[in-house]
């Protein structure tokens, strides 16, 4: 879908997360948190993080247990990895993640296949904020300047919400990125034309595997104004929501999904 950031969010829930929560919904952005397992089992308040990431209409996906390199993993422990990550998230929100997104980008043929099996969507970026690079820099203004250039060679200088979309990595854990970057590219992204949608809206693929147990205010948020549409199963609701008919919602999809597989594949043959 042309025109539209999916704005994304990785390796928390981590100590700011209220705080970049209140920045979200002051700016009335939709975001998508790939959390880790790890994160989640440190402390109630990460734990407790996982509702009210939800309960702001953003989207949870996940970014394994331990963040380590999967390309380094057997069959049964990427599987394990990904089963305990859904495990636990499920019991703090309810929810089994589709989404996920392989440690430092690293998913080979013998990853892709086992998240293939699990029926999972695996989600690359194509636009990097490289923040984690710039945590001990003194100033925090330089720190989010250094933390924009690709967004502003990619985006703001050289796109076209006609035709184009992204998806911008940045993480959490980062005082500055959350306090001053996150304002920073909401600004510069919406004055460069695009708005901010999900990774579901984005690719159009469901947000949460079956057996998940959706709030309804994420529902409401994301389905808009679907209150005549007759009953029908929330994803499904949810996409038809989003496009006005079904056939070009399938075709852009597969479009995008072409160029973002092509984008995973190209970076794994760099690995
Ligand atoms: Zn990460």
């Amino acid at each position: 879908m042309p025109g539209v950031v999916a704005y994304t969010f990785d390796d928390g829930p981590a100590e700011h997360n209220d705080q970049l929560l209140a920045i979200l919904k002051k700016k009335n952005v939709k975001a998508t948190f790939f959390v880790l397992g790890r994160m989640i089992a440190l402390n109630d308040q990460q734990a407790g993080a996982l509702k009210k990431i939800l309960a702001d209409g953003h989207q949870l996906a996940s970014h394994t247990y331990s963040h380590g390199d999967l390309s380094n993993m057997t069959e049964a422990e990427m599987q394990k990895e990904m089963s305990t990550t859904s495990d636990i998230m499920f019991t703090h929100s309810g929810i089994r993640p589709r989404y996920m997104r392989a440690p430092y980008g690293s998913c080979g043929e013998p990853c892709l296949k086992v998240m293939a099996d699990l029926g999972l969507t695996v989600s690359h970026w194509n636009v990097d904020t490289n923040d984690w690079q710039y945590k001990d820099e003194a100033n925090p203004l330089v720190a989010t300047n250094k933390s924009m250039a690709e967004i502003n060679s990619k985006i703001v200088a050289n796109s076209d919400p006609k035709q184009d979309s992204f998806i911008v990595l940045q993480h959490e854990l980062e005082k500055f990125s959350v306090e001053h970057l996150t304002d920073t590219v909401i600004d510069a992204v919406l004055k460069a034309g695009y708005r901010f949608v999900t990774m579901e809206e984005c690719i159009g693929v469901p947000a949460y595997l079956p057996g998940s147990i959706v709030p309804t205010t994420t529902a409401a948020t994301s389905a808009g104004s679907a209150t005549n549409i007759p009953t029908a199963a929330t994803t499904t609701t949810l996409r038809a929501t989003q496009t006005p008919n079904q056939s070009s919602a399938v075709a852009t999809t597969s479009r995008l999904w072409t160029v973002l597989s092509s984008v995973v594949f190209v970076f794994v043959a760099l690995l």
